[in-house]
């Protein structure tokens, strides 16, 4: 289907070059990094300023076009996946630090700022911004707000929405909403959570004020090996029932870190089954007290050896490892497929069994490489989408991991999504109910449906379809799961 044509003559004398309407031009923005879906868009939209992407929205609204926002398209779950008859509309032109406010702790950016340009913008001033994805060179803080992105410092710094105190927000209709305050005080009801994970689907982000914090005096990182998967996965529930909160808990498996080692040759244990980088940062001397038990707990959890990083750069190095696994796993196979579900700690060492299972029963090759102190899987599924069934075999796989995690008392996404990838996933975590819930809040903010139509939430008839539930009877609950 063809974008409308008045609509697309009205942008047109609005950006002038920068509306794209050639296939040429336009395909390089048909997929973001869930590249099994794809579908070139028919006009992208690339302003550089608050005021055009009103005016983009308010002709878009009058002529009823879709809009799909996108960042620096590094989503996983297809987000950012344009839809047909519909503008994309980039974000990464917007790329301006505003403000940094050393006295308050804050900076103001605009939305394609990238997350590492924070932290490196307030470093002179001695502070940084936590969350940190493993994207952080290259992702956009407006993609991190609409996902609620995480990262290797959020298990004790929090997510995305721990750290944003205010958002500009425009809606399809063109107007401008402050939600939120920089003061991280708001009246009135709490549309900043709402807003922060909405996948581009209530408005597109304009601005972001985020909290920075101090850069910590000391950082230690502890590097854990272990002969067995499952007492490394158990080490991580122990480590923090014990009180120890590191800034991060990293786990990952024998062919995440054998991938690890040859691409980035951080110094990993190749005999090892499964290692922990654990970080603990703060005050000098509670961080030597941090340390010392950190130590004795993943000894007494098993670890067959511990190494403490010893300088800055060797910290770098070992955590370079973990920061580069996707692409250090993607050299392993033709395609692979990033999967992102949380469960409670407490089951990590059943679900990793869960799934090594379905590996064998798939025959598709799986590393694991992830938040483990969150309980935030990313099992990374191997395949090759040139042979025969192997990617249908793969998002099957996916689904059935996913499905495990409900049932742990999990959910089918921990930071990257739902987008186009987790719908059917969706009809496992919840029921009729919640859903028509999650619809009647979008048509608050956006009634006609034109922003990023189709994803983040089901319809019911298409869980009906997915077999999760029934459209009148409320959840099913899996009971063909084996139960945590
Ligand atoms: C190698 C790799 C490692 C990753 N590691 C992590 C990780 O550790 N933690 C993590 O959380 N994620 C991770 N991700 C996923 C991804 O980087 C994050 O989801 C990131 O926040 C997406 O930002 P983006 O700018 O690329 O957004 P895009 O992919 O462009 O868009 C993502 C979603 O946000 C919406 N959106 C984008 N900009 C706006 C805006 N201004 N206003 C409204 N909606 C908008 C889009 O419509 C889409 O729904 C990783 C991805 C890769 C490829």
């Amino acid at each position: 289907m063809a974008a409308d044509a008045q609509a697309t003559r009205e942008l047109a004398d609005l950006l002038g070059p920068d509306l794209l309407v050639t296939p040429d031009a336009c395909v390089a923005f048909d997929c973001d990094a869930l590249t099994a879906h794809r579908h070139p868009p028919e006009l992208v939209a690339l302003p550089t300023t608050v005021e055009q992407v009103q005016a983009i929205l308010r002709v878009c609204h009058r002529h009823g076009v879709p809009v799909v926002a996108r960042g620096s398209g590094t989503g996983l779950s297809g987000g950012a996946l344009p839809v047909a008859g519909g503008l994309l509309l980039v974000l990464s032109r917007l790329n301006r630090i505003l403000e940094i406010d050393a006295e308050r702790c804050i900076a103001r950016v605009q939305p394609g700022v990238t997350n590492l340009a924070i932290s490196d913008a307030a470093a002179p001033d001695g502070l940084y911004y936590a969350p940190d994805p493993s994207s952080q060179v290259a992702c956009s803080v407006g993609g991190n707000v609409a996902e609620n992105s995480g990262g290797v410092h959020c298990l004790k710094y929090g997510l995305t929405v721990h750290n944003v105190l205010e958002v500009k927000l425009v809606t399809m209709a063109g107007d401008m909403i402050t939600l939120g305050a920089d003061t991280g005080e708001a009246p009135g009801l709490n549309l900043l959570g709402v807003v922060i994970g909405s996948e581009g689907m209530l408005g597109v982000v304009v601005e972001v004020t985020v909290r920075l914090l101090p850069l910590p005096g000391r950082v230690e990182l502890l590097l854990a090996a272990f002969d067995d998967v499952g007492r490394c996965a158990d080490a991580v529930g122990r480590l923090i029932a014990a009180g120890v909160v590191p800034a991060g808990l990293e786990m990952m498996d024998a062919p995440a870190i054998r991938a690890a080692e040859a691409f980035a040759q951080c110094g990993y244990p190749l005999d090892a089954q499964a290692l922990l980088l654990c970080e603990v940062d703060g005050l000098a001397a509670d961080v030597e007290h941090e340390l010392g038990r950190a130590q004795d707990l993943l000894l007494a959890a098993g670890a067959s050896s511990l190494r403490i990083a010893a300088d800055a750069d060797e910290r770098r190095r070992m955590w370079s490892g973990r920061k580069s696994a996707f692409p250090a796993v993607g050299r392993l196979a033709p395609d692979y497929y990033c999967m992102d579900g949380t469960i409670p700690r407490r089951h990590l060492a059943a679900v990793l069994e869960r799934i090594a299972a379905l590996s064998r029963e798939y025959r598709l090759a799986v590393a694991n490489v992830f938040h483990a102190g969150d309980g935030n899987l990313h099992p990374l599924i191997l395949f090759d989408a040139g042979q025969d069934d192997e990617l249908a075999r793969a998002e099957r796989f996916g689904a059935e991991i996913l499905e495990a995690c409900v049932a742990a008392g999990g959910t089918v996404t921990g930071e990257h999504g739902v987008g186009v990838e987790k719908l059917g996933p969706m009809c496992s975590q919840f029921g009729a109910p919640e859903l028509e819930a999650f619809h009647a809040l979008k048509r608050a903010f956006d009634p006609a449906g034109l922003l990023n139509p189709g994803k983040a939430v089901p319809t019911l008839q298409r869980c009906a379809e997915y077999g999760a539930m029934r459209v009148h009877g409320g959840h099913l609950p899996f009971p063909h799961l084996p139960r945590f």
